[in-house]
């Protein structure tokens, strides 16, 4: 696994060029550490939160889907805890104003921007939550949050949803949508930014029935990442210390990525206890409670919450499927070896050339795919140009359009972007055959997945140990 030098660099410069992410309000400078998404990286985007929903609420039988709103009654975010404690110990550097947080450094070595030493103002609390004011005035009343996660939503609909959907336990509530955090260290691309998307579920069983939970939801995020096609070389878990432990947490697993930055966390898996329903009950006075056939009693459930960010998944998909190929002709291929299911662009179809002769017919085998794949139409350079360009986003498949498809025989040429290997297909059977081989793709990721062996006796003896 050779290290590509510079990748960051490299994928923050080819996201520009290419329409996946762009700065922020770059004609007004910019606006720190904030992110717009491109043609591309919205394809991209909803690739991975489609893959997301697919997995865990699609496919499954046990979880269902919630939207709530950003900003909602302040009175969740007391109950939750996050008005209290939603807080990151801040730093400043005396010498050049840089700010820190302080468990993020060591506050006995240099100031890692601009090297003087001894120079830390002491720690204090800063909640990262973003205020706002609804109304036309702006006093304490008026204050509310835009939600740091999405996973309160969940708990405060618990009740209306196992009335509307009489689930049994165990069952999941699922959410996708915008959070926000006044970090006070964004950067790094879109790894850590003030306005990101979570991906959340909150998977309610009986109490006892967590640490099964907890075990099966940290294998199982575990997998779909292995299934979205992230290289298992570059992924870990890393169980928190119980020192570290959120004020909710019985038990926390992050799974890492290896990003050009180092390790860091792509998700986290927590084991919540019965913490935010036994919360939500206290501050609003409504029983969160489950009542359970067997015992005929009234219980608080327990909590399991994989936690993802799109983001930062979006972020290692990238660094992940970068490659660099040497060519034979000493030149260098630059292509994403993206997932199928995840690339912006699935199929690309390519005329020879602008040729009248060629186009007609290249239209017509577009509108031939688009109902079935994400698609775009090239016909700008040579040829060869193209493939590069679409070897460069990742697309998987590319479909051209020669003078023996309109002289000769109705056929066109699939280019497979990995192998560079090229079929001749009849149009009359190019959605089929063009499925087939994303299967085989989708296949090969998933078969990986399915090999995984998970390291359960590992991760109990890091409880244990925690
Ligand atoms: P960190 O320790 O990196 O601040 P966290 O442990 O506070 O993260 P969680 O609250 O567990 O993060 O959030 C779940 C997921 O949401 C993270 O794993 C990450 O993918 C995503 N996420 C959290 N904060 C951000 C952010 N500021 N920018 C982008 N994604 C984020």
């Amino acid at each position: 696994m050779p290290e590509i030098p510079d990748l960051m660099e490299k994928i923050v410069s080819l996201c520009k060029r290419r329409g996946f992410v762009f700065p922020a309000a770059e004609i007004y400078g910019g606006f720190a550490n904030a992110w717009d998404y491109g043609p591309l990286g919205v394809q991209m985007r909803r690739h991975i939160r489609d893959a997301w929903w697919r997995a865990m609420v699609q496919e499954r039988d046990d979880v269902v889907g919630l939207e709530a709103t950003i900003i909602t009654n302040p009175r969740v975010w007391v109950a939750s805890g996050h008005v209290s404690t939603f807080n990151d110990p801040l730093v400043d550097c005396k010498s050049c104003k840089a700010r820190f947080r302080a468990d993020q450094i060591d506050l006995s070595a240099p100031c890692p921007n601009c090297g003087a030493t001894g120079q830390f103002t002491e720690p204090r609390m800063f909640n990262m939550m973003l205020k706002t004011y609804i109304g036309p005035v702006q006093d304490e009343e008026s204050i509310a949050y835009l939600r740091p996660e999405t996973a309160q939503g969940m708990f405060i609909n618990f009740e209306n949803v196992l009335n509307a959907t009489r689930r049994k336990l165990p069952f999941g509530i699922a959410q996708i949508g915008r959070s926000f955090r006044n970090e006070i260290t964004p950067g790094n691309f879109i790894f850590r930014m003030r306005e990101f998307e979570q991906m959340e579920m909150e998977y309610f069983v009986k109490p006892g029935e967590h640490i099964a939970a907890y075990d099966y939801w940290r294998i199982e995020r575990m997998r779909w990442y292995l299934r979205i096609g992230l290289n298992p070389e570059r992924l870990r878990y890393r169980v928190h210390p119980k020192a570290d432990l959120a004020h909710y947490s019985a038990g926390t697993t992050d799974i890492e990525y290896l990003f050009p930055i180092g390790w860091q966390e792509l998700e986290g898996i927590a084991s919540r206890t019965d913490y935010d329903l036994r919360q939500h009950s206290a501050h609003s006075g409504r029983q969160l409670t489950y009542f359970d056939e067997e015992t005929k009693q009234h219980i608080i459930p327990y909590v399991v919450e994989p936690a993802a960010g799109v983001d930062r998944a979006m972020l290692a998909l990238l660094c992940d499927a970068y490659d660099e190929e040497q060519l034979d002709n000493n030149d260098t291929r630059v292509v994403l070896r993206l997932h199928p299911l995840i690339a912006p662009v699935t199929v690309a179809v390519l005329p020879l050339s602008r040729n009248e002769k060629l186009v007609p017919t290249a239209r017509k085998v577009w509108d031939l795919l688009r109902p079935h794949f994400d698609t775009q139409y090239d016909d700008a350079q040579s040829i060869g140009r193209r493939y590069r360009r679409q070897d460069e986003i990742g697309t998987p498949l590319c479909v051209t359009i020669d003078f023996q498809t309109v002289e000769e025989d109705q056929a066109v040429t699939i280019r497979e972007r990995d192998s560079m290997q090229q079929t001749r297909v009849p149009i009359a059977e190019l959605v089929p055959a063009l499925r087939a081989q994303v299967d085989a793709m989708v296949a090969r990721a998933a078969n990986a997945a399915a090999a995984y062996e998970p390291p359960l006796a590992w991760l109990h003896a890091q409880d244990a140990e925690a």
